[in-house]
């Protein structure tokens, strides 16, 4: 098939011709996008040596520079903002009114970078506070770690990639970068931004190929010193368990929950869960999968909720109406369909969508689904939410925290002391009270506990875990 464009590697600040590639298709037509490098073995060890040979010049770069750069690249990005919108809208099936939403946020994501790079601190210590620790100064540094291998999904394919690019260079590190398979363009055009911005050829080299292959030449290679990926439970742990020494974020899945108190205002609720559950199709790591709901105001909420799901267009994803498009891929699309027949075979209720529309799956609201349905207990990443009845607060926590994951959890409830409560026992990585657990600011601490992963991100928190502590003592006797 005869396609326009066609990308090649990024390497030591060069475009890289490469020994093999192949055709990247639209989840949404299955129409050919683009011809994409399939990195070979030596490739990424080109890419790597090239990072390894650029740390010394990252890690020397004043503050001031590597702000500069991160400046310079958050205005080509808003002077291109379209052009990024309709690469994401294009490769990922994002409807294009969320991929604009996308590329706002990345831009907001490379500012927090550009700010925070000014602001890495150590700090004196008091030596003396222990005997034998008199007349002496002492002080810590912040050095940046080294090479980082980034690994990112599909689901924000640029603003999960600004959050290890941004914080890497904000450090004064290289970056060796893996996209998804099916995402590659929003990277490759970064790629374009950060050359025009002046960056040092080799701070940033972006590789393509399959997941294994270049994910365990990343993991594998003594000179990379910290790995960050963000990705599902099983390659994180995968990729955790191959680390050896190195450093490593992970920022996996979840099946998100939000809890709605007797009470509250109904309308308000659902049009945030709505949107909590059916934005960019559910393939949100935070997306809203389970829903808890009093059972004094259950039936009101489910026709509420069904009532505004059948407003949602489900279509094209570059058409401006749209609000659900095409899943990932038809694996998917099959996969979903085979945990809604597990479910209805068990007792629950389809009670709205729960069929295809070409690669697209209907905004599908379940009712009365067991805790150890797939619908429930995995994570579905597709329009899917299910809806139960509880009978006090205390049963929601038990629901809630019966997960293995804990990204974010939502609490609807007028009550300070329920909310306070709430807050304390859900266990996972950030409590949303009166709101959807799928909201997201680029600059807060973000990252789970249990299977949904460990250490955060969020620029100055993502930036800690690329940056080595380094203590010096002068000794004045
Ligand atoms: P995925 O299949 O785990 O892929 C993520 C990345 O890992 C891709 O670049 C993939 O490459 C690569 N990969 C695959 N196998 C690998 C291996 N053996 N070693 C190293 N890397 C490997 O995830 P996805 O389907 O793209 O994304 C969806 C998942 O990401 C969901 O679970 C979602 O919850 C999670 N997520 C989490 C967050 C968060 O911040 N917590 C945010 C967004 C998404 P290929 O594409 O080439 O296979």
């Amino acid at each position: 098939m005869q396609t326009k464009l066609k990308r090649d590697l990024y390497i030591n600040g060069v475009w890289q011709k490469a020994e093999k590639y192949r055709l990247l298709t639209s989840p949404y037509s299955d129409e050919g996008i683009a011809e994409i490098p399939v990195a070979s073995e030596k490739e990424i060890e080109m890419a790597i040596e090239a990072a390894y040979r650029a740390r010394e010049k990252m890690a020397a770069m004043p503050a001031y520079e590597r702000a500069d750069i991160l400046e310079k690249v958050v205005q080509l990005l808003k002077e291109r903002q379209e052009e990024a919108a309709r690469i994401i809208a294009n490769e990922a099936a994002k409807p294009i009114t969320a991929a604009r939403e996308e590329v706002k946020r990345t831009i907001h994501t490379y500012k927090f970078a550009a700010e925070a790079a000014k602001r890495i601190y150590g700090e004196t210590l008091p030596l003396d506070a222990a005997p034998g620790g008199q007349n002496r100064t002492a002080y810590t540094v912040k050095k940046p770690i080294g090479i980082i291998g980034a690994i990112t999904p599909f689901n924000f394919p640029m603003n999960l990639v600004a959050h290890k690019v941004g914080p890497a260079i904000a450090t004064g590190n290289t970056v060796v970068l893996k996209p998804a398979s099916q995402t590659p363009l929003s990277s490759y055009f970064l790629a374009d931004l950060f050359h025009e911005a002046g960056l040092p050829a080799g701070a940033l080299n972006i590789i393509t190929g399959s997941g294994k292959t270049v994910g365990d030449q990343l993991v594998g290679d003594q000179r990379i010193a910290a790995i960050t990926f963000t990705g599902s439970p099983s390659v994180g742990i995968g990729i955790r368990n191959k680390a050896g020494l190195k450093r490593v974020t992970l920022e996996l899945g979840s099946n998100s929950a939000v809890v709605i108190d007797q009470g509250v205002p109904i309308k308000k609720a659902v049009s945030r869960c709505v949107k909590g559950a059916f934005s960019f199709q559910g393939q949100v790591c935070i997306s809203l999968q389970r829903i808890y709901v009093h059972e004094k105001i259950y039936e009101e909420f489910v026709e509420e909720f069904v009532k505004e799901t059948e407003k949602l267009k489900v279509g094209n994803p570059l058409d401006e109406e749209t609000d659900v498009s095409a899943l990932i891929s038809k694996r998917d699309v099959n996969r979903t369909l085979g945990w809604l027949k597990e479910a209805e075979e068990q007792g629950a209720e389809i009670r709205f969508g729960g069929k295809t529309k070409g690669n697209a799956l209907l905004p599908t609201v379940v009712l009365n689904a067991k805790s150890f349905l797939k619908v429930s207990c995995e994570e579905v990443f597709a329009p899917i939410v299910v809806i139960n009845k509880i009978a006090s607060m205390e049963e929601a926590a038990r629901e809630v925290n019966h997960s293995k994951y804990g990204l974010q959890a939502g609490v609807y409830t007028e009550n300070i002391h329920t909310a306070l409560k709430m807050a304390d026992n859900l266990h996972v990585g950030g409590v949303l009270i009166n709101d959807i657990p799928t909201f997201r600011v680029d600059h807060m601490p973000y990252g789970g506990v249990k299977e949904s992963g460990t250490g955060r991100e969020g620029i100055k928190y993502a930036m800690e875990e690329m940056l080595e502590l380094k203590l010096v003592i002068f000794n004045q006797d």
